[in-house]
């Protein structure tokens, strides 16, 4: 047999006589359903062991040694960030969980399966970010958890009549609305001020529509009276028994309200609104939620791109990725225009004891600013590709790497300079470790192959 029986406060006969009928052994919680703890208990550490150890399991079948930070990068976002989703569609992880995930997930980027370290990395903040706000793209777990558990608010709220709406709903006493301090809610309770930031509700019965919470026509009124909201005696009535009520304020304020000079105002503010909205709750249909976001109902994505992207001002690097660059170029191009890749002068500053000396064009200092500007050497061979593809007949003069995405090039003059500080590195790298060094011309020559592949006219 393998079914089994799970009781919840039920009487010991009554438990014996349905294992005997049903025969089928009895068992108690904690157990794993569907592959999630199920407890009445908060989760304890072993129980996110398996969410961490999955991370680990799946990072060892990769061989990462074989791919470039680019490569890397598709499998963070596509596998190492995905993974964890089903369970943070239903838990809150923790902030140890997260930071946990995030050094996993940091050092496969950065280092893949190597043990040492990269002297030169980028913020995490800043690689989580969109690339829309100058970011790498990659998912930021705790926004993305507060995403997917936004999903479970707009069901609460949304006529839906699922099981797990009136299952819940049948747990407390209140039956119309989450108590503030139920243990569900305290899950949501950071979630809470974005997503009535993006949700608005058109009234019906007004049952459950909190009066002060909610923005139901009037905007948040908690924060547009904060003195008579102070005063209120449920933080949480519905709109229905707040309107009905209103007749005698003392059903809905402390008695101490009476003699409260502002909160009088407030009150006759708050109610001269009242009387002028044309918002009455009727019983004939329940209260219907809207998001702002999309059309219909919220979404994750949409939902984590508000908590994200917003109010945070669009990033001009967000360009790199809509160049018809190979993923790895693109990578290079935001390393490079974050002053990130290791060039002598950055790895001097991380205390490496090296002499600076440039050795491409043996004249110069090395930094992002010689090597991908005034290096001789980088403009030849970045004057060769240009005038070789006929992308261009102009003779370059200095260029300064932020000038590719802020100057004033066409999209294939960018791709272009791009491919030629790609090369130009790869030539340095190469001369850095071993003794082959190949001149301005074979390395316009290979990126003129690369090229054509990807512009075949
Ligand atoms: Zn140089």
């Amino acid at each position: 047999m393998k079914s089994e029986l799970f009781f919840l406060n039920a009487d010991p006969l009554l438990r014996d006589e349905c294992s005997q009928i049903l025969q089928c052994p009895e068992q108690t919680f904690p157990i794993r359903y569907l592959g999630l703890p199920l407890t009445f208990k908060k989760l304890n550490k072993s129980d996110f062991t398996p969410l961490i150890t999955s991370f680990e399991e799946k990072l060892d079948t990769w061989s990462s040694s074989l791919l470039s930070m680019a490569g890397r990068l598709v499998l963070v976002n596509s596998c190492l960030s995905t993974l964890p989703v089903y369970f943070m569609s239903v838990f809150k992880l923790p902030r140890w969980v997260i930071k946990e995930l995030d050094s996993i997930r940091r050092a496969y980027l950065w280092q893949g399966h190597s043990k040492k370290k990269k002297l030169i990395t980028i913020a995490w903040d800043k690689v989580c970010s969109p690339k829309i706000v100058g970011g790498l793209g990659v998912l930021e777990l705790e926004s993305f958890n507060s995403a997917l558990l936004a999903k479970w608010l707009w069901k609460w709220f949304s006529a839906t009549h699922s099981p797990w709406q009136s299952l819940v709903r049948s747990l407390f006493e209140h039956n119309t609305f989450l108590p503030q301090n139920s243990p569900l809610m305290l899950a949501f309770q950071q979630i809470l001020p974005a997503f009535h930031a993006v949700t608005f509700f058109s009234i019906g019965n007004g049952a459950i529509v909190l009066f002060w919470h909610h923005n139901w026509g009037l905007g948040l009124l908690a924060l547009t009276f904060p003195i008579l909201y102070s005063f209120s005696l449920d933080h949480d009535i519905s709109v229905a028994n707040f309107l009905q009520a209103l007749t005698s304020p003392l059903n809905l304020f402390r008695p101490s309200f009476m003699s409260s000079l502002s909160a009088q105002t407030q009150f006759n503010t708050l109610s001269q609104q009242l009387y002028n909205s044309t918002v009455i709750p009727t019983t004939l249909s329940q209260d219907q939620i809207h998001c702002k976001l999309t059309s219909n109902c919220l979404t994750s994505s949409s939902f984590y791109k508000f908590l994200k992207v917003f109010p945070k001002i669009p990033s001009e690097l967000n360009h790199i990725w809509k160049l018809l660059l190979p993923p790895r170029l693109k990578t290079f191009l935001w390393l490079m225009l974050h002053n990130k890749l290791p060039t002598i002068d950055n790895l001097q500053k991380r205390g490496l004891p090296i002499v600076n000396r440039c050795c491409l064009c043996k004249n110069c200092s090395e930094s992002i600013a010689h090597t991908f500007g005034s290096c001789s050497f980088f403009k030849d061979v970045t004057n060769l590709a240009l005038n070789r593809t006929g992308t261009t007949r102009w003779h370059l003069q200095d260029l300064h790497p932020s000038a590719i995405i802020a100057g004033n090039f066409t999209n294939k003059q960018r791709e272009l300079l791009t491919f030629s500080c790609y090369f130009t590195w790869r030539e340095r790298c190469s001369r850095t470790v071993s003794d082959h060094t190949s001149d301005s011309n074979t390395v316009a020559f290979l990126i003129l192959e690369e090229w054509r592949l990807l512009n075949p006219d």
